[in-house]
């Protein structure tokens, strides 16, 4: 156990030295992410609606005032700009799965200042055969890492995405991006009836993704689910 605990500072070590931590916005050699480029994140300034987060005067915008989505809101820290963007494709493009550690701590500190209810945080889940060509899902380490600093469990077993969808990427409007994922999702068990859900993806642009996701989990017999996003695309 101690051995084993010494081979891997060791082993962390040699990594550090063969690969040094260089910052993921500007490169520079301090860590993954620099104290300057971490100032400088686009914040998500409001006024935003209170529940789909759309910047904008009301405080509940017209197409949520029409359509409520099921989640009961949505929250991003940063716009998906500058720095921000470049820390999402970091971690989800780049294989920078080192990233998930610090963007999950600014994740942390955003709650502190407005913190969301929370009994389980569930990752919006990839197809797994995406998963398994990128080799791990980015919003399952942005919930785990953000678990453990919350202190409450993961759980990225229960949601599952019943069917492969077009990439978000290739759709062109939000009709299609809509119909595209809407039945995506699944609750496999009964393990969240009763829970408060926070759902947690690297990136929001819609929302499709996150409405169709919380229609899953409440099937499920989750009793809320409130949004959590690294980046809002506004
Ligand atoms: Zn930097
Ligand atoms: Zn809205």
């Amino acid at each position: 156990m101690i051995i084993g605990s010494i081979l891997s500072k060791a082993g962390r070590q040699a990594v550090d030295w063969l690969f040094p931590p260089r910052c993921a916005v500007c490169g520079s050699a301090e860590s993954f992410l620099c104290l300057n480029c971490r100032e400088l994140l686009p914040r998500a300034e409001r006024p935003r609606c209170a529940v789909c987060w759309q910047p904008g005067g009301s405080s509940v915008c017209p197409k949520c005032e029409r359509s409520r989505p099921a989640f009961d809101g949505l929250r991003s820290p940063y716009v998906f700009e500058a720095g921000a963007r470049e820390l999402v494709h970091g971690l989800k493009y780049q294989h920078q799965s080192v990233l998930a550690e610090p963007m999950a701590d600014l994740l942390y500190r955003y709650l502190l200042d407005d913190p969301l209810p929370a009994d389980v945080l569930v990752p919006v889940p990839l197809f797994f055969r995406r998963e398994r060509i990128r080799g791990y899902n980015q919003s399952t380490l942005l919930a785990r890492a953000l678990a453990r600093h919350l202190g409450l469990p993961p759980d990225d077993r229960t949601l599952v995405r019943a069917r492969n969808t077009a990439s978000q990427a290739r759709t062109s409007n939000v009709d299609e991006r809509r119909v595209n994922v809407r039945d995506a999702f699944r609750c496999r068990d009964r393990q969240l009836v009763g829970k408060r859900v926070l759902l947690i993806d690297d990136v929001s642009t819609t929302g499709a993704t996150l409405d169709s996701c919380a229609r899953a989990l409440l099937d499920g017999g989750a009793t809320s689910v409130w949004g959590l996003t690294f980046a809002h695309e506004d």
